[in-house]
């Protein structure tokens, strides 16, 4: 199984298990994950919902 990747700058979560810190969201039936970095410059996007398409 592969460790868990950020979505958006491609970081690798050091385990299998998703950290505390990292966000997961669903995106058009996709289950996408964010670091805590990026999770925490994109929370109004990823609360919203809204479509990944204009980041
Ligand atoms: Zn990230």
């Amino acid at each position: 199984m592969a460790n868990p990747t950020c979505a958006l700058c491609g970081q690798q979560a050091e385990s299998e298990d998703l950290p505390l810190t990292w966000v997961t969201s669903l995106e058009n039936g996709r289950r996408l994950v964010y670091c805590d970095r990026c999770a925490r410059e994109n929370v109004r996007s990823i609360e919203g919902k809204l479509d990944s398409a204009w980041w």
